[in-house]
């Protein structure tokens, strides 16, 4: 929660006074969303700062089981995407491991006008198989295990924990689809 709030205060600075489409990128990002929203409007409060925000939802699924499945389904029609021309845009992501669905995301958003595109992860893992994407804001480097809790899952499990921990192999082959 420091680091978040601490994320949150660099974020608002970073802005001034105007509009931002802070968009949640589901389901992993939505435990990181909620916190990060939630400590950009005390930030404000306390920079005296206005910030219209706007909160917007992005569905996008790579992974099965913990494999990249190499194909990336985004869930915002092209007449919604169109609606983020000339807008801020702070994407509000879980996990960057490979990099590979944010690079994607971004170069599927590079064909609409938007004024700005800036990424905030609450984790960047350390991967040999990363694809050098780097994102603007991070909140902590993991190792390059698998992680769940604080919304992110394993096959939809493990997103009410509160806290974040690598699944061992056991669970894996016991979560496994
Ligand atoms: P990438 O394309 O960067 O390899 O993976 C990005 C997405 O894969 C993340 O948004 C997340 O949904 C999923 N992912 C990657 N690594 C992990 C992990 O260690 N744990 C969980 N729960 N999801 C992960």
């Amino acid at each position: 929660m420091d680091r978040i709030a601490k994320l949150a205060q660099i974020i608002t600075s970073e802005y001034d006074n105007e509009r931002v489409v802070v968009c949640c990128v589901l389901k992993g990002g939505h435990q990181f969303f909620s916190d990060l929203v939630h400590y950009m409007k005390k930030a404000l409060n306390r920079q005296g700062k206005t910030l219209p925000m706007t909160l917007e939802f992005i569905r996008v699924k790579s992974y099965e089981n913990d494999k990249s499945s190499g194909s990336v389904h985004i869930s915002m029609s092209d007449k919604e995407l169109r609606e983020l021309e000339g807008k801020n845009l702070l994407l509000v992501e879980d996990i960057i491991d490979t990099g590979n669905t944010m690079k994607k995301l971004l170069e599927r958003l590079q064909q609409y006008n938007i004024k700005s595109v800036k990424v905030a992860s609450l984790l960047l893992k350390k991967t040999p198989l990363s694809c050098g994407y780097v994102p603007d804001y991070v909140g902590f480097a993991v190792p390059d295990l698998f992680v769940v809790g604080y919304c992110l899952d394993y096959n939809d499990i493990f997103r009410d924990l509160d806290h974040i921990c690598a699944i061992s192999e056991t669970g894996k082959l016991k979560y496994a689809i």
